[in-house]
């Protein structure tokens, strides 16, 4: 149908349109679904493409602007705060989930966690406190070695405050009761009297 007047095919094109409005909001809807797609892909080739640059620019970009990138984040986090919350929440419901943790909370390893938390914050809150920096430095200098097995500290085995009498037993956090010792005495000697650990140290050798 060819039309020669154009006000004629002006006439003729509105009526379709009107005519065909749901249609037409369809198939422009299915372009751009179409459209859509094709420029994320695009986006992402380009992306793939440039990467190193691109995140030279927006490292260089967050640098220069600290404020917005600050406020940013804080807007995309609050922004999907909600959903992940509701994710956590979902996986934490899981059957497999939480079997797991209720394993973990059943098991040695946590009691030992969960009572060793509460008795070191008991025995903090109950001992003198009174241990400053200087204090532990002259300490070093005095011992170079493990106060315990008497191996010579270094990177590997670097000092760690022991306290004579644990805090657990009454022990307080001074310097009359910390000694340096290896992580490894440390942590052997756990709550044990001092005489008992060593006896058990010198059995051991
Ligand atoms: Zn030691």
């Amino acid at each position: 149908m060819a039309y020669t007047d154009k006000a004629r095919l002006r006439e003729y094109n509105r009526e379709y349109y009107r005519t065909h409005k749901e249609a037409r909001r369809a198939t422009g809807r299915k372009s751009y679904e179409k459209r859509k797609e094709k420029c994320r892909d695009m986006a992402r080739a380009y992306y793939a493409a440039h990467k190193e640059e691109r995140r030279a620019y927006a490292a260089k970009h967050r640098e220069e602007y600290p404020e917005e990138t600050r406020a940013a984040l804080r807007a995309s986090y609050a922004r999907h705060a909600q959903k992940r919350r509701a994710e956590a929440r979902e996986r934490a419901s899981l059957p497999s989930v939480r079997q797991k943790r209720r394993k973990y909370l059943r098991s040695p390893k946590a009691k030992e966690y969960r009572y060793g938390r509460e008795a070191k914050k008991r025995a903090r809150a109950g001992a003198v406190v009174d241990f400053t920096a200087e204090e532990w430095e002259a300490l070093l200098t005095e011992h170079e070695c493990c106060a315990y097995c008497g191996q010579p500290f270094d990177l590997f085995r670097k000092p760690t405050r022991d306290h004579v009498v644990p805090l657990i037993r009454g022990g307080n956090h001074t310097k009359d009761n910390i000694l340096p010792a290896c992580p490894s005495c440390n942590c052997s000697k756990g709550a044990r009297p001092v005489e008992e650990f060593r006896e058990a140290l010198a059995n051991s050798a």
